[in-house]
């Protein structure tokens, strides 16, 4: 989409970093902003999208697995060595 804005009626877009995005004017500065990750957008530049609600930031995801461990063998009396039967 050109839009022919001028200096005087446009101005610079920064993400929420404060990089430089693209010059916008009011007639513009949707059709151009959508152009980018919402994720790199300030809040109110959401707003302009229409885009409602937090974007989910990305964010180092711990895997909290817990290995299970083997269950400990219950102790078997059964099994418990005996003194042997001495047989005279
Ligand atoms: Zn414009």
């Amino acid at each position: 989409m050109d839009c022919n804005h001028t200096k005087f009626n446009s101005w610079w877009e920064h993400d929420k970093q404060g990089i430089e995005l693209c010059r916008v004017c009011d007639h513009c500065i949707a059709e151009r902003l959508k152009k980018y990750d919402p994720a790199v957008l300030t809040q109110c530049q959401r707003e302009v999208l229409g885009i409602s609600g937090d974007v989910p930031e990305y964010e180092d995801v711990v895997d909290d697995t817990i290995e299970a461990e083997d269950g400990m063998e219950p102790y078997n009396e059964d099994l418990a060595i005996s003194e042997p039967d001495y047989d005279f």
